[in-house]
């Protein structure tokens, strides 16, 4: 993963010190990999707020090979294959959203 340093935009690089991953930046900026809980709370927050908007977030590395492919049409090109996964959006007591994405053209939508 590459992350790039928010004050200057340079590419951070990733140091071990006192056997803790960091990434540090030329300018001096530095963020403490082992300390990523907020990170992950924010990240969190985030795909719930896109959802929130009706943007679809969809992680290409860990969807791409744990979801069935079925047989749709993709409303984008002629392909008749897509891989589908489910999700649980906003609370538990609305059903969940059905997401299908097109194996040839990677166009991703939803269907209720
Ligand atoms: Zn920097
Ligand atoms: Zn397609």
């Amino acid at each position: 993963m590459v992350e790039f340093c928010p004050d200057c935009s340079n590419l951070l690089r990733r140091q071990f010190i006192n056997g803790s991953r960091i990434l540090v930046c030329r300018c001096g900026f530095q963020k403490d990999l082992s300390l990523n809980v907020e990170d992950i709370k924010k990240d969190a927050r985030l795909k719930e707020e896109a959802l929130d908007k009706n943007l679809i977030i969809v992680s290409q590395e860990d969807k791409i090979s744990v979801n069935p492919q079925v047989k749709k049409y993709c409303p984008k090109c002629t392909s008749k294959e897509a891989e589908a996964w489910q999700e649980q959006t906003r609370s538990a007591d609305e059903p969940s959203t059905s997401f299908f994405r097109c194996v040839e053209c990677k166009h991703t939508w939803r269907e209720y």
